[in-house]
């Protein structure tokens, strides 16, 4: 028998609700090809009543007390801390992500930022000038209003979350769009923010790019839009944001260098690569450094030692303890990574060295599954040289002038993230600082910190939401005030 399909629903203010015109789209399993639930198709009709929504609670919210915003956002932690284990399976199920390997770390990260978010309440400050003992010039750090929001599904909860906390923190009310292809674990995370805020401070709409996220980037009481997902839809964010000069954060694609020095510990290193790449999350991670470039007098080593060690990943069911790694999120995201793989295999057949095109028969025929995939200097007509694959796929080349590496792993248009493995420091350091990207990591392959100064340059992004100068910087607008104390001819 068909397992029954949930039906989930919009927040607008204070109800939950249909879309205005009834519709919904249907929300796969990526790890079985079947539906299981259905939400909202939400249209500009919906986003209008959001943002009136916003509109009307930013009246209030805006001057509620700081750290009153902060205890509250306390309070929704205290909540979400007994819910991990379900908001993570929630993930798991929409977007494919392995349970223990990723989804659960996403859910535990999600509650920790906003426990750090709400710990930041009683630091939205501004500064003063000196000008002389009768002048007060100084700043203030004022929030924009009603922030629209747009998060992609390769993380959809802890995006979710790295925008909603931040936001109403600063006195901001927002609407945020869910992924279409992944909208429950969102849906649930702001039923818990909706239990401790007032009505309308946070709004959740769920319908796809052009139907619902452009009314809310195009619309005129958001002045303020803070986007996640491909560069392509953050170009069009920028384009239709600079026709009412909307303020704009972007944090978009990537398609980052590794670069591994002649000292390394070949195993140890090898498992960072595999960790940087996003092997364990199907590559799909704005940051996965699928691009590596390995000194030539350890390139055979090291690439034999890597394909041994991904044969060892166990790839399968998302919500099996036992699985590394889930399946990727949908079946366009399949078609595409397949594309990406059949070019380079016709390109050079040699060059292929684990993985491929995915299984056809078999277990994981029965969803959109890959083995992790390897290709060794394929000429860079390969698309997936240059490209975002948002795949289980890495493409290896080699290096021998420090110089030389430094060029080609810039010679990206994106510049978002960079991995840099070496024993010796200054060089490691060297090549971090001539990098064109907005975060290098040295010696690990880990993901982003709460508090980094986290974000891309190049194509890759605009602004910085991560740290508590991303926050003010992202979420507030500041206001000069120059004050006359003399008496200068106005009357005491
Ligand atoms: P996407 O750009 O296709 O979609 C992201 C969101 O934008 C979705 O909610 C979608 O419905 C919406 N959208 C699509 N078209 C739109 C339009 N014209 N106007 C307004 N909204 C629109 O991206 P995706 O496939 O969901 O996610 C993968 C991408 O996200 C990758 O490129 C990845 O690198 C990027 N990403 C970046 C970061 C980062 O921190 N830099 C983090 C996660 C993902």
């Amino acid at each position: 028998m068909p397992e029954a399909i949930a039906s989930y629903q919009m927040l607008i203010g204070a109800q939950w609700v249909d879309a205005c015109d009834g519709e919904w789209i249907d929300v796969e399993n990526p790890a079985k090809k079947a539906v299981f639930a259905r939400v909202p198709r939400a249209k500009k009709a919906d986003v209008d009543l959001a943002v009136a929504a916003a509109q009307h609670a930013y009246k209030t919210w805006s001057k509620v007390a700081a750290a009153e915003r902060g205890k509250m956002l306390h309070d929704i932690a205290n909540e979400l801390e007994g819910l991990i284990e379900d908001l993570a399976r929630a993930i798991s199920l929409e977007n494919g992500n392995a349970l223990r390997t990723q989804s659960r770390g996403e859910a535990r990260m999600a509650v920790d930022f906003v426990r750090y978010v709400a710990g930041l309440s009683r630091e939205i400050k501004g500064n003063t000038v000196y000008l002389s003992s009768d002048n007060l010039d100084y700043t203030r750090r004022e929030p924009y209003g009603v922030v629209g929001a747009i998060v992609p599904w390769n993380a959809p909860l802890l995006l979710a979350a790295l925008k909603i906390a931040p936001a109403v923190m600063t006195g901001n009310t927002i609407v945020l769009k869910a992924s279409e292809e992944a909208p429950i674990a969102v849906q649930k995370l702001v039923r818990v923010f909706s239990n401790h805020l007032p009505a309308g401070v946070v709004n959740v709409l769920t319908g796809n790019g052009i139907e619902c996220g452009v009314p809310l980037v195009e619309h005129p009481d958001v002045p303020k839009i803070s986007f996640t997902g491909s560069t392509p839809v953050g170009r069009s964010i920028l384009a239709a944001a600079s026709s009412r000069i909307a303020a704009v954060t972007l944090e978009l694609g990537g398609k980052s260098p590794q670069i591994v020095f002649p000292d390394v510990d070949i195993n140890h290193t090898v498992d960072g690569v595999i960790s940087a790449m996003r092997f364990a999350r199907q590559g799909q991670s704005c940051t996965a450094g699928s691009r590596l470039f390995v000194n030539e007098s350890i390139a055979k080593e090291f690439v034999e030692a890597l394909v041994n060690k991904l044969k060892s990943m166990k790839v399968g069911d998302p919500l099996d303890d036992a699985t590394d790694a889930g399946s990727v999120v949908n079946a366009k995201q399949y078609q595409r990574v397949c594309s990406y793989i059949k070019e380079a295999m016709e390109l050079d057949p040699s060059a292929l060295l684990l993985g491929g095109l995915p299984p056809t028969e078999g277990p994981l025929s029965q969803g959109y599954y890959f083995e992790p995939t390897v290709f060794y200097n394929l000429p860079l007509e390969a698309r997936l040289t240059r490209e975002e694959v948002f795949g289980p796929v890495i493409s290896v080349s080699t290096w021998k002038s420090e110089e030389d590496v430094i060029e080609r792993a810039n010679s990206s248009e994106y510049g978002l993230a960079a991995f840099v493995w070496s024993r010796a420091g200054a060089p490691a350091i060297r090549v971090a600082h001539a990098l064109h990207v907005g975060w290098v990591l040295i010696n690990q392959g880990t993901g982003q910190q709460i508090g980094h100064s986290y974000g891309g340059v190049k194509q890759s992004g605009a602004g910085r939401e991560f740290s508590l100068e991303g926050i003010l910087a992202s979420y507030t607008e500041v206001k000069q005030v120059s004050y006359n104390l003399g008496s200068h001819g106005f009357a005491e």
